[in-house]
């Protein structure tokens, strides 16, 4: 059992029991009362739920830095894709665990990715603590072969995720994207969302470019273009990006209850454009938070997207009533957890014992009154302590599951070769 003594959480001094992975109690709590109990003094800190961010692609803190300032096609096309080529299980093993090095040391407790390599993946996942829901990224590109192909590796990847029997790592399906998926393959994925009732994570509307290819191709608006075919029937989806919609499309978000994973930063540094977030929010459309791919980010820092959601859609929309503080934090908590069907995302009994602990003797969180402000406005992401399922993984900022030296020399080491 872990106690966290006097933390300040939900709004008060209190006290945190964790017992297995859950949290067992929350109130005053005698040590007494317990055996064996390992105890943080919460002192000087305020306890937050874990983060969740609902878009990655883990490895690619590897390409960080690589191709800045490009358009996305030609980011894609002549750096992004060519490096993906290099990759093999051992580099993208050494990316994951930079990228939950990283994660851990900002607040972040649980991520869905899309990938490829999910051994090196789920292998670095399991080592570090962390919470992941994982999809092997499909790109058929309208060939029946390589069709064949990806759904074979994505029903193989579900299996092995689920004989891994660890309760931190979920599988996903994880089609690219309308414009680089055919239809038969989409048909497929939902069959097999259903078969094994998992999740499907999928790029929708990113840019107007690809939306005009969708459009040129099948006469429809991405949106419109799947739901004709039932692509969002009976299945869970967390549809990333969602920057432009039509009202026709919106409507068919809220109606299969499309959860949606704002990725602000990404879109702003492509240029892809503004997600009408306040608009989606109106409609009572789930909204949550994600980085991306540190090609195009570039960290893993969901404290920036959650300042930057809040900060953005006030400008564009010459309102600064719009995304207040409190929903841009449940965007990265709550609601993340919702869209990925987890019982965390709040600090709640019964609740997975995924747990922030921040330290407040830091300048840019005084005067200490308004602490929900300061965690969306004012905060860089520096968090001390990290509880996932109820295990320590970061404590006063030493994560306990990583080595972290060797991994900073390896990503060196696995960035050389991706360079070549
Ligand atoms: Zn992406």
């Amino acid at each position: 059992m872990i106690l966290i003594k006097n933390v300040f959480v939900n709004g008060k001094r209190q006290d945190i029991l964790i017992e297995g992975n859950k949290i067992k109690k929350i109130g005053e709590v005698k040590k007494e009362d317990y055996g064996d109990v390992e105890i943080i003094d919460g002192e000087k800190k305020i306890a937050i739920p874990g983060l969740i961010n609902t878009h990655t692609h883990i490895p690619m803190t590897l390409f960080r830095g690589v191709a800045d300032d490009l358009p996305l096609m030609e980011w894609l096309n002549n750096y992004i894709w060519p490096m993906e080529a290099k990759l093999n299980e051992e580099i993208v093993y050494w990316g994951t665990l930079l990228g939950c090095v990283e994660m851990i040391k900002s607040g972040t407790t649980t991520f869905n990715d899309m990938y490829f390599f999910l051994e090196g993946i789920a292998k670095a996942v399991d080592e570090s603590g962390m919470r992941a829901v994982l999809a092997y990224g499909m790109i058929d590109l309208f060939d029946e072969e390589k069709r064949e192909k990806e759904l074979k590796n994505a029903e193989k990847y579900i299996n092995y995720i689920i004989d891994l029997n660890n309760s931190r790592i979920k599988p996903a399906l994880g089609p690219h994207a309308p414009y680089t998926c055919s239809k038969e393959l989409l048909i497929e994925v939902n069959n097999l969302a259903k078969k094994y009732n998992v999740p499907i994570h999928i790029h929708m509307n990113e840019t107007l470019d690809e939306i005009k290819m969708v459009k040129d191709k099948t006469g429809m608006e991405p949106f419109i273009y799947l739901n004709s075919f039932g692509f969002f029937d009976g299945v869970s989806v967390i549809a990333a990006h969602c920057v432009h919609l039509t009202d026709e499309e919106i409507k068919i978000m809220k109606e299969k209850n499309i959860n949606v994973s704002h990725n602000p930063i990404s879109n702003l540094k492509l240029a892809s454009g503004i997600a009408p977030i306040p608009k989606l929010l109106a409609e009572g459309i789930n909204i949550t938070l994600g980085t991306d791919g540190c090609g195009s980010n570039n960290n893993l820092n969901l404290f920036e997207e959650i300042k930057v959601s809040a900060i953005l859609h006030k400008g564009v929309n010459l309102n600064p009533t719009i995304v207040k503080a409190e929903e841009a934090f449940n965007f990265a908590t709550k609601n993340g957890a919702n869209a990925l069907n987890i019982k965390a995302g709040e600090l709640k009994e019964g609740y997975l014992a995924d747990i922030v602990l921040i330290n407040l003797d830091k300048p840019y969180l005084y005067p200490k009154e308004n602490i929900t402000s300061h965690l969306v406005y004012a905060f860089n992401g520096c968090v001390d302590d990290v509880i996932i399922d109820g295990k320590i993984v970061m404590r006063d900022g030493e994560i306990l599951t990583i080595d972290e030296e060797k991994v900073y020399e390896k990503a060196e080491e696995m960035y050389e070769i991706l360079r070549g």
